[in-house]
């Protein structure tokens, strides 16, 4: 019998799934709609990179990244096109040219541009590469000077 309930109970049990498959699964896409990218796994990392290849790829002072298995990153529609400023290949659409991902070398993982993906999704923990930093940003992150210890870097922070 469908008691008052029961049916909050339904819903409740109908909003878990949902959210669930909203985790698993999404879909970002660039700005003019042509390439689309499924995501398929949690962020491996999510954090924010000032370092100076970033900023000339991005024309702001750092980035957010999340970090993604890449076997949980795939291209379902339109083209990307891969282009290096410094060290890191990056790709962006063929047709609007926003840049959608890097892939980070010698490791199974595929950096996703934060600002991409779904509202409240992206929960930086720590910011990278602050040595290059070019506007201080003062939150209660750690400010990591090169790459945290678990990226092959160091404990070395600044001290902003
Ligand atoms: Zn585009
Ligand atoms: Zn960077």
């Amino acid at each position: 019998m469908a008691t008052a309930e029961n049916v909050a109970r339904a819903r409740t049990e109908v909003a878990t799934l949902v959210d669930d498959f909203l985790m698993r699964e999404i879909e970002i896409s660039c700005m003019c709609d042509a390439v689309r990218v499924r995501i398929t796994d949690e962020p491996v990392e999510q954090f924010y990179c000032h370092c100076d290849d970033c900023q000339a790829a991005s024309g702001g002072a750092y980035i957010g990244v999340a970090l993604f298995p890449a076997s949980a990153v795939k291209v379902t529609h339109g083209e990307l096109h891969t282009f290096t400023y410094r060290t890191l290949p990056r790709q962006r659409c063929a047709k609007c040219g926003t840049h959608v991902l890097a892939m980070v070398p010698g490791i199974d993982q595929v950096g996703v541009k934060a600002n991409l993906l779904p509202r409240g999704m992206f929960q930086p923990r720590f910011h990278i590469q602050c040595q290059y930093a070019v506007l201080p940003v003062r939150d209660n992150l750690p400010h990591y000077r090169g790459f945290p210890p678990h990226f092959g870097g160091t404990d070395e922070k600044v001290d902003w």
